[in-house]
């Protein structure tokens, strides 16, 4: 038999705030996550950052196989306690960054994501979008407009430009802080990412692709893509200018006014000219 809910939730270990400590702990919205990743018994689950168990729990009791991955040595051991007679549970202790996860094949991924490396977590979901098809996620609002934006919208960014050829993406509801302990300074929210069989672009190297859209943000997504791509692609002004007048973009354009259409357009455009 599990341990109960108040058992996972009363324990003593002290959070720690630099590790994106904050715990679940409204029972029925833990529960509305794990119905949202719609997963059956024998169906293997990753979980991000399990912490004190409380989604780790309603998966096993499900009857899901859980590979959960946590950072915090104590956690990993409290886990192991508490859920000792669970044989669909594997608990790995690491960095979620270093966990090699590009065996794996047919994942659903849950996580109330680490608020400091939310979007490393992401990016590192985005390359191996190979190895899972549904996640449910948690993070900041701030953080969940990003991946959930559109083109010009508040927080467009590479992520929503990546999210958006990758997934098809729902907003599930908001949380406030007072769902957590201790509780965060801002409002989280909930959100479903779910792997499109067929991108909406034809991208002739995902990887370079990737490279591009990133490339074309940094520093700053209010810099041209002139100034931008000359800095990260290496490409001096005079050559990107041309690239940008052969796919009919004006040269003081912004990475944060492409559409997908676009930024496939000029992925391909470079590709030929760099490679
Ligand atoms: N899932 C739990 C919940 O909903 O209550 C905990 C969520 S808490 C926001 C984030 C969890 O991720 C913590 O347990 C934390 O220790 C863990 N964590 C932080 N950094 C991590 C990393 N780099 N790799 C794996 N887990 C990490």
């Amino acid at each position: 038999m599990l341990p109960s809910s108040n058992k996972i939730l009363s324990n003593p270990i002290r959070p720690v705030k630099s590790l994106g400590q904050v715990f679940l702990t409204h029972q029925a919205t833990a529960d509305t996550l794990v119905a949202a990743l719609e997963s059956h018994p024998g169906e293997t689950i990753l979980e991000i950052g399990p912490g004190k168990g409380i989604l780790t729990k309603r998966l096993i009791e499900k009857g899901c196989r859980v590979i959960a991955v946590e950072i915090d040595r104590r956690l990993v051991y409290f886990l192991k306690e508490l859920f000792s007679s669970a044989e669909n549970l594997t608990l790995i202790e690491q960095d979620f960054l270093e966990f090699d996860m590009t065996n794996l094949r047919g994942l659903k991924i849950i996580g109330n994501l680490p608020y400091y490396i939310s979007s490393q977590i992401l990016f590192k979901l985005i390359e191996n979008h190979f190895t899972w098809h549904t996640a449910v996620l948690t993070t900041q609002r701030e953080f969940a407009e990003r991946v959930l934006g559109k083109p010009g919208g508040r927080g467009y960014g590479s992520l929503t430009v990546l999210c958006t050829y990758l997934f098809s993406r729902r907003r599930l509801f908001n949380i406030p802080p007072s769902f957590f302990k201790p509780s965060p300074e801002v409002v989280s929210t909930s959100f479903v990412l779910t792997r499109l069989s067929c991108p909406p672009v034809k991208i002739s190297d995902e990887r370079w692709f990737f490279a591009v859209v990133r490339a074309t943000f940094k520093p700053q997504r209010r810099k041209t893509l002139l100034n931008n791509l000359s800095r990260n692609i290496g490409l001096d002004k005079e050559k990107v200018a041309a690239i940008l007048k052969e796919i009919s973009l004006p040269q003081d354009i912004r990475a944060e006014d492409l559409n997908l259409e676009q930024f496939a357009l000029l992925s391909e455009a470079l590709r030929i000219f760099c490679h």
